[in-house]
């Protein structure tokens, strides 16, 4: 390297420190030697610069998407067992996963099922895929989320709470059902429905289906109102199984040669 280029590359690095492409001042260095060595056009070796920047500005947006979303670990579509949920195909998981169809119109996925059917980890790993394909997504228990929306009521200051969950297309309230159901609660949740309805989207996990939502919402006008905002635009699956965790349960001890029973009543939940 000559004097002039030796010049030339400390500008570059003081140029890209400016302007905060420090991906780019990491790499920059061997790509143009790439360059030099095949001779590439100078547009060919813009565009490779940009593709590396860009590559980088994702991966770190999604470290980020990643963190902000608090999924819960381990749990993703690959580990999921669609042969125990017939009523789910892969397919419909996967086209979820793309969320173009649903995140981009606010429409909302609900969750049915009795517990251990496997709603929080399809709620999760639907969250891991979608945050993988780009959006922002946060996962939440129902009862944390309300309870921090109550406490902002009474600083005065819930509709900004609401606003600021604006960010995340899409808002995974797990165990809707599990609520606590005084007066106060329950209509911070409603606020939240009515906030997002038709702009972003709601992914509800519940116990139990709308029939006895009736005592999550106290007054009957607004369970009504709640589950005609919910469904309007939505997709309802209905996970009517055993619980997976009885199911594996029972086969661990049927290999360990144990009644099935016992198995059941120790294992279980
Ligand atoms: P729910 O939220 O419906 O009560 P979970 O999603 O918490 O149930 O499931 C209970 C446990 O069983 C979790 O450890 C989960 O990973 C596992 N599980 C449930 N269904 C499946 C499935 N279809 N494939 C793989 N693991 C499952
Ligand atoms: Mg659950």
């Amino acid at each position: 390297m000559n004097a002039e280029t030796k010049i030339d590359a400390a500008r570059v690095d003081l140029l890209l420190a400016e302007l905060r492409l420090c991906g780019l001042k990491q790499v920059w260095a061997s790509i143009a030697t790439l360059s030099d060595k095949e001779g590439w056009p100078a547009a060919r070796f813009l565009a490779a610069l940009a593709e590396q920047e860009l590559a980088e500005r994702n991966r770190r947006r999604f470290a980020r998407n990643l963190q902000e979303a608090r999924l819960p670990p381990g749990k993703s579509l690959e580990t999921f067992d669609f042969e125990a949920v017939p009523m789910i195909s892969k397919a419909q998981a996967h086209a979820l996963a793309a969320g173009d169809a649903w995140l981009g119109q606010g429409a909302n996925l609900i969750l049915f099922g009795p517990p251990g059917s496997g709603k929080s980890h399809l709620a999760a790993a639907l969250g891991l895929a979608l945050v993988e394909n780009g959006w922002r997504v946060l996962f939440a228990r129902s009862s944390d989320l309300m309870q921090k929306l109550q406490l902002a009521r009474r600083d005065l200051a819930l509709e900004s709470a609401i606003a600021k969950l604006d960010k995340y297309q899409l808002l995974v309230l797990d165990d809707f059902a599990y609520v606590a159901r005084d007066q106060a609660e329950t209509s911070v949740l409603f606020e939240l429905i009515s906030a997002r309805y038709e702009r972003k989207s709601l992914l509800v996990t519940a116990n139990q289906p709308f029939a006895e939502w009736g005592r999550i919402f106290p007054d009957q006008a607004m369970t009504l109102a709640a589950i005609d905002r919910l469904v309007h635009h939505s997709t309802i699956f209905e996970m009517n199984v055993e619980s997976y965790r009885r199911k594996s349960a029972v086969a661990t001890a049927r290999a360990a040669g144990r009644p099935a029973t016992r198995a059941t009543i120790t294992n279980s939940i």
